[in-house]
């Protein structure tokens, strides 16, 4: 069956990183038949140089119809004096509504041979592997009424209303059970649910629909607590679920934990686990062009789009276990070398990720 990829690069870096994440799914591709086909689109700065718009109509035709969606990164400092409804952001706002993706996925995965790059210690942080599991369409984010309005007696009051109906919180539930499914089958629910009566319900609902997967181990946390424990001892944690807002803030820790932006892919999927894959960093315009920023984000965005979407568990424990392999063989890209290690450009670092494939078991 053939499986259609929107590749969407964007731009500063984004170009360069998706060339060898493509790199690594074509030569997977041809080795494995697995019948993956790429279509190229416009997002962001790119898009509006030209088109004038930062999501044109063929890149949302092209999103629609594809299975899966990778995405390099927006944004540059080219563009930055445009309009705000014209701006790159703007295409990666579109695309993430376009196809209603509420469920985002960020892991933060610490591989041993980066240890050193860490803030925390070592040993607090080496072989570190969590998912958080993040809703993205809903809460405070997006509740009615919101605003800033002036009091009888004059005075300003900013508001926001965090709201989240019984649906929601189901939908999000399922994706996180089903994310834990194929994980290490923990999932840890946060939440603030002694003093937000929103997130009570939350809890309730997370409870209530954990029934449906015995086989995964469901447990609570409050936010403050779980930010701590994520400092504290992080690989307690397996998959975390929560709201939009707190998963804003618990991932942006997380990611942290690694010290290292150019090694870390999300998710964003919708309903049917159709997913836009991007890098968590951005388009790195102070590095743009020169052949040094780290492809392995996106690399492992297409693994965990071959996990997610395409149910190719194999494919993508073979991306993963490459990566190592490259990590192990001390190939480094500028961001990641310490002393000792062989520096290589962007594409050095995709061309050891294929020949780890080359020579790792199937
Ligand atoms: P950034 O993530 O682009 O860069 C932060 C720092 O990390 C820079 O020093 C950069 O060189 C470095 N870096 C990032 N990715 C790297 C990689 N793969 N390899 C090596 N080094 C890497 O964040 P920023 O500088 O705040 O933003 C730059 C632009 O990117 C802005 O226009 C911003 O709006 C946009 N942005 C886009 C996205 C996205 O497309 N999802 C996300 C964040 C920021």
């Amino acid at each position: 069956m053939t499986q259609k990829i929107a590749v969407l690069p964007g731009d500063g870096i984004g170009p360069e990183i998706v060339t060898e994440a493509i790199k690594v799914l074509e030569y997977l591709n041809a080795d494995m038949n697995l019948g993956l086909e790429f279509e190229h689109g416009l997002i962001g700065g790119a898009a509006y140089d030209a088109t004038k718009l930062p999501f044109p109509d063929a890149t949302i035709d092209l999103v629609k119809q594809a299975d899966a969606v990778l995405l390099g990164a927006v944004g540059g400092y080219k563009w930055e004096s445009l309009d705000i409804a014209v701006r790159p952001e703007k295409g990666l706002l579109g695309l993430r509504s376009e196809l209603q993706l509420f469920s985002n996925l960020r892991p933060a995965i610490l591989y041993p041979q980066l240890a050193g790059a860490s803030t925390l210690k070592p040993e607090v942080v080496a072989g570190l592997d969590i998912m958080i599991v993040r809703e993205l369409t809903g809460g405070i984010y997006f509740g009615q009424p919101r605003g800033v309005r002036v009091l009888e007696n004059g005075e300003k009051q900013g508001y926001n209303t965090l709201v989240y109906s019984e649906s929601e919180i189901r939908r999000i539930g399922h994706s996180a059970f089903k994310i834990a499914q194929k994980r290490n089958k923990r999932l840890c629910s946060v939440d603030k649910a002694n003093v937000l009566e929103c997130t009570e319900l939350w809890r309730e609902i997370m409870t209530e629909i954990s029934t449906e997967y015995p086989d995964v181990e469901l447990s609570h946390m409050y936010v403050d607590n779980a930010s701590m424990q994520l400092v504290r001892a992080p690989k307690q944690f397996d998959t975390m679920v929560t709201t939009n807002m707190f998963g804003d803030i618990l991932s942006d820790t997380a990611s942290m934990l690694t010290g290292s932006i150019g090694m870390l892919p999300s998710a964003s999927l919708d309903v049917d686990g159709k997913g836009m894959y991007e890098p968590i960093h951005g388009s790195a315009p102070d590095i743009a062009g020169q052949g040094i920023a780290n492809p392995l984000a996106t690399i492992l965005s297409a693994a965990m789009m071959m996990r997610y979407t395409f149910n190719q568990a194999s494919v993508a424990d073979r991306i993963e276990q490459a990566v190592n392999m490259a990590l192990d063989a001390n190939v480094r890209t500028t961001d990641i070398y310490s002393e000792g290690m062989q520096k290589v450009s962007t594409s050095e670092m995709g061309d050891a990720v294929v020949s780890a494939l080359q020579s790792g078991e199937k």
